[in-house]
């Protein structure tokens, strides 16, 4: 019947099959192993289990899964197999099939298969396809293009702008030159090559260059980073699906699309940004780094360019005009002069006050939601590893071992004490951007002012695990330290920033106490614990960084921490000040389906610094959508993926 013939169409995809440690060749292997086949064998009630031929299965996530709650620790795949091949090769598996039914979360019937590849061959595709994505060369592009409310005759390419070379502004650069705009990416920062030698210079020499640092710079604020590529925005969305690929096509490891924690370390994202801007370029992008956009050319409510000059001009007096059709946002939220020429010209800006509630329903999506502020906690990884895996932490061996360096992700959810719940000071704590094996390091753009992040490299293998403490804040704890306006949020960050440049005592050495003296608000002794950040730390007042009632939403929420991780609150523990990058304060409203600002036409806010994403795969996403967008608004082509 044609309900059972369906059966043997396409795949059917198998998840949360079990393979215990001892049975599976370990972290890094991600074809189909005996034990796998095994756990295979018993979903399809199939009596042996090495007559089932591996070549019919590909795994399509596999994770690790220490919880306390199970018997023993053991990977977790989600595997599909291939009903054609499965039956050409071991026929006895027809009656297994036959049998098979879809169960929720466990047995799916895929009959159409697997589709959608990388960026640029789906692009590719869609054009000859359908002849919807439409390249239109110099001679034939002479057309009326419709945008907002201005009509006008083009007779070349749409130029585009896009300002930021981060994870957003790369995307979208390279969905609007495959559909051929004539596109020019601007960035203030340099290229990865010399981009490192000054962060070199940095972490070695003390100099900090305010244009090429940790956040500015080719790649944007991810690329000396964890580069996790995990995401809350729908694992396998076609999106984040295709967004992965084109990482594979310009260098990722394959094993991003299978890792249940996918993340790259900074010593991969390098090279793979290299590739990246080879292929902008032979598409015919015109890159131009060491270049800062310090304004934007209005008239009569629409960008018509940007005012740009040389990064290394601080007094920005020898600028140029520079005229494009649309002009593409992709900053990042470091770029605090944008958030002010925007105001300047009456943009609309809305600060990200923060809904408690809102936030512990996206749980992971908080960088799109609101202010946080924080600090980063540092252990030895191998205390973290301990408290996670208990006896089978000797198996992690610095990254090279079976299974992964452990990591955690906590969340509490505390009031302030001497408010009720209507006042709305209710707060969230999380534990963000967990870098196991990872390093702390200055993400400061401003050499008056402090500030760190994580960062580490493929392997894992430093002996330190970090993660940022944030907690939510809000207009009313910005108006207790007198700011006040759109950009209260910018300046409480600025002003927590100048307080732990000189609790560190200047120099870049960033002030630090050990957890234990952080919970009793008690300076630690001057022989702290060692740190993996390489500029020096100081013991210092940590409690008094923040208003009353953010170190007070810190130091419960880190107490309850503790009940779910057992030493996570030692002596090994050692906080450091201060953590203000984790998500935009503010966001530039845009229309949902044309990502126009709503306030000023042809200027297009994406990514992280509007408030649209938080984390390199969000804002890749967002990069790509708005690519499509603005490709859409002059008529490159109809709709996108
Ligand atoms: P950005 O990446 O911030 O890029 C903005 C770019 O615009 C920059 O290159 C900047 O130089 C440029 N720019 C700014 N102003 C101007 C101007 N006026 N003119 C020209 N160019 C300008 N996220 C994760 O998902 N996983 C991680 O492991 C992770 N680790 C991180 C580690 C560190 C140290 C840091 C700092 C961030 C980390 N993040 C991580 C966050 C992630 O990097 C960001 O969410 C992401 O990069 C945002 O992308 P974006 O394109 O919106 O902006």
């Amino acid at each position: 019947d044609v309900k059972s013939a369906n059966k043997f169409e396409g795949f059917w995809r198998l998840s949360k099959l079990g393979v215990p440690v001892h049975k599976d060749p370990g972290k890094d292997f991600l074809g189909i192993s005996d034990g796998l086949l095994e756990a295979i064998a018993k979903v399809l009630e199939f009596p042996v289990a090495s007559m089932l031929p591996a070549e019919a299965f590909s795994v399509v996530r596999k994770s690790f899964d220490a919880r306390k709650v199970l018997k023993e620790p053991k990977f977790v795949y989600i595997v599909d197999m291939d009903v054609n091949k499965l039956i050409s090769l071991e026929p006895r598996a027809w009656d297994f099939i036959s049998r098979l039914e879809p169960k929720a979360g466990l047995i799916e019937h895929l009959p159409h298969g697997k589709v959608s590849g990388d960026l640029i061959s789906i692009i590719k595709d869609c054009k000859k396809i359908s002849g919807n994505a439409v390249y239109r060369d110099d001679e034939h592009d002479i057309s009326s293009v419709s945008k907002g409310s201005v009509t006008y005759k083009t007779s070349t390419k749409p130029r585009i702008a896009i300002v930021g070379s981060g994870p957003s502004g790369l995307f979208a650069s390279l969905v609007l030159a495959e559909l051929g705009a004539n596109v020019t990416l601007i960035e203030r920062g340099k290229p990865v090559e010399q981009r490192g030698r000054d962060i070199g210079a940095l972490i070695v020499r003390r100099i900090l260059q305010t244009e090429s640092n940790f956040c500015f710079g080719e790649g944007g604020a991810g690329t000396w980073s964890d580069g996790k590529l995990v995401t809350r925005i729908g694992r396998n969305s076609d999106s984040v699906l295709a967004v992965m690929k084109t990482l594979v096509h310009f260098g990722a490891p394959e094993g991003i699309l299978v890792d249940g924690k996918p993340h790259l370390g900074t010593d991969r994202l390098v090279p793979l940004l290299r590739n990246f801007r080879q292929h902008l370029q032979e598409l015919g992008v015109t890159i131009e780094f060491g270049k800062r956009v310090d304004d934007l050319l209005i008239e009569e409510g629409n960008v018509f360019g940007v005012r740009v000059s040389d990064s290394r001009d601080n007094s920005r007096s020898n600028s140029q005009k520079w005229e494009y059709d649309a002009v593409v946002l992709a900053v990042g939220h470091s770029a605090r002069d944008i958030y002010e020429m925007l105001l300047s010209h009456n943009v609309t800006l809305v600060p990200k006050d923060f809904a408690v509630q809102e936030a512990l329903e996206w749980s992971n999506s908080l960088r799109y939601l609101g202010s946080l502020v924080g600090l980063r906690i540092e252990h030895p990884q191998q205390v973290i590893n301990s408290i996670q895996y208990s006896a089978l932490a000797s198996e992690v061996r610095c990254g090279r071992g079976k299974v992964p360096v452990a990591d955690y992700k906590l969340v509490k959810y505390v009031r302030d004490e001497d408010s009720d719940a209507s006042a709305g000071a209710s707060r969230s704590c999380y534990s963000f951007c967990m870098c196991p094996g990872g390093q702390v390091v200055l993400t400061s753009t401003n050499p008056s002012e402090l500030c760190i992040n994580g960062m580490s490299f493929s392997r894992r293998s430093s002996k330190w695990a970090n993660a940022a403490l944030v907690v939510n804040v809000s207009t009313k704890d910005f108006e207790s330290l007198n700011f006040h306006g759109l950009l209260a949020g910018v300046e409480f960050q600025r002003e927590l920033e100048r307080k732990a440049a000189i609790m560190g005592g200047g120099n870049f050495v960033v002030p630090v106490q050990t957890v234990t003296d952080f919970l009793d608000s008690k300076l630690s002794a001057t022989s702290v614990p060692p740190s993996s950040y390489r500029l020096g730390v100081k013991a210092a007042h940590l409690h008094e960084l923040f208003p009353i009632h953010v170190t007070e939403a810190l130091q419960r929420s880190i107490s309850m921490f503790d009940e779910e991780l057992p030493g996570f609150v030692s002596k090994e523990g050692l906080l450091h000040g201060v953590e203000t990058r984790t998500s935009s304060p503010v966001q530039i409203p845009r229309s949902i389906d044309t990502f126009e600002s709503t306030s000023l036409k042809g200027l297009y806010p994406i990514g992280e610094g509007a408030g649209y994403a938080g984390g390199i795969m969000s804002a890749a996403v967002d990069g790509m959508y708005a690519g499509f967008a603005v490709a859409n608004a002059f008529e490159l082509c109809h709709g996108g993926i």
